[in-house]
């Protein structure tokens, strides 16, 4: 009995696949090389229960086809994380629209074709930004709950990256409703969804602490380099939540039939990057002299025209308290200071 963790060496990934694997969950991870195979077997001390799969391109619909023409019947379970997060592209719709798709049409198509019968769960990672587009998100009369879409159309959504990204986890979603919809007799599986806020939280091995971190941490690792007022992400904010409750909530949506047919919304509060840069200097004095103040305390104020949200639905399903902003900025501020003091 195995589940299939798609992106195995991504920043909320690899949480999930330590948590499965302490579970004594047997994990197959896809990452796209065999050296990130290599890595990713020496970071968990080449754990037996763990078997890496080379995944190269999800944006090709046949890519999955080989890991469920060999390990079909043994999976279980598919946790659907990988997809492009980033956002500089010159070409948004082969770069994050096209991958998002397509990527969980091959996951579910893989299923369908060679583990109907075995495969009783999927978990797919959406996202906030399916739920809300950017412009939704400028209005404050915008209130995001488990029913909510993202308004962008594949066409309009092509204006610039970040449009374009959270558009793609709309896309990327639906088609998987849309797909279970249509093939309801042919497989087995129940389907539930996962949709975090930004992510924080400390990366699973110290590797992850790089110059240029994953998109959503490096918000906080840009604020922590920061010199000059110039140096920080002033414009970012949004709902937030931490990368282990992001990992438990994943196994809890495997595990637990209560989340099957959900959108879970994960998210703890909204933050500011004011708020961020008032923690650091309040938790790590001798850091924050290097790091300009900004305007303390006036972060939640930036927050007052723009949309909200409303997840008790989610809270309710999943049952156990988040991480607040102080916890996952604290954790990911000393992870990043620890590494960079040993360089
Ligand atoms: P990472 O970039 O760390 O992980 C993304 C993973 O997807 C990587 O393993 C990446 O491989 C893989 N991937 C991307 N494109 C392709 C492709 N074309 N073919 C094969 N693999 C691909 O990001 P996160 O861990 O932050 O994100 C994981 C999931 O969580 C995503 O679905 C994201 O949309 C979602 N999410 C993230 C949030 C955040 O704030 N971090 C918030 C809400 C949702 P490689 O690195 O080798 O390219």
């Amino acid at each position: 009995n195995a589940i299939l963790v798609s992106g195995a060496d991504g920043f909320i990934a690899l949480h999930i696949v330590n948590d499965l694997l302490q579970k004594g969950y047997t994990v197959i991870g896809s990452v796209r090389n065999p050296e990130e195979a290599a890595l990713l077997m020496k970071d968990f001390n080449n754990n037996p229960k763990l078997i890496p799969v080379v995944v190269e391109d999800i944006s090709k619909l046949n890519s999955f086809d080989h890991v469920f023409q060999e390990y079909g019947s043994q999976i279980k379970g598919v946790l659907h994380v990988a997809s492009p997060v980033h956002f500089e592209s010159s070409d948004v719709v082969n770069d994050l629209l096209i991958p998002a798709l397509n990527g969980t049409t091959a996951v579910l198509n893989a299923i369908k074709e060679y583990a109907p019968q075995s495969v009783e769960k999927v978990v797919i990672t959406s996202s906030f930004a399916g739920f809300v587009s950017p412009k939704q998100m400028a209005d404050k009369n915008t209130v995001v709950t488990e029913d909510s879409w993202n308004d962008s159309t594949w066409e309009n959504c092509q204006s610039d990256p970040i449009s374009a990204y959270c558009a793609s986890k709309k896309f990327a979603e639906k088609a998987a409703w849309d797909f279970l919809e249509k093939y309801k007799s042919e497989v087995k599986f129940e389907l539930a969804v996962i949709s975090p806020g930004w992510v924080f939280g400390p990366q699973l091995f110290s590797r992850g602490v790089k110059p240029v971190m994953n998109v959503s941490c490096e918000i906080i690792n840009k604020i922590v380099h920061a010199r000059s007022i110039d140096d920080v992400p002033f414009e970012m904010m949004g709902p937030y939540i931490d990368v282990r409750d992001t990992a438990k909530a994943h196994i809890f949506a495997l595990e637990n039939d209560s989340c099957n047919g959900h959108r879970l919304i994960l998210n703890e509060g909204f933050f500011t990057a004011q708020e961020i840069l008032d923690i650091v200097h309040n938790d790590f004095p001798e850091v924050g002299k290097d790091i300009p103040m900004g305007n303390p305390g006036t972060g939640k104020k930036l927050l007052e025209e723009r949309f909200t949200a409303d997840n008790s639905k989610t809270r309710k399903i999943l049952g156990f308290p988040f991480r607040d902003l102080k916890e996952t900025v604290d954790d990911t501020v000393a992870q990043i200071i620890e590494v960079n003091g040993k360089k």
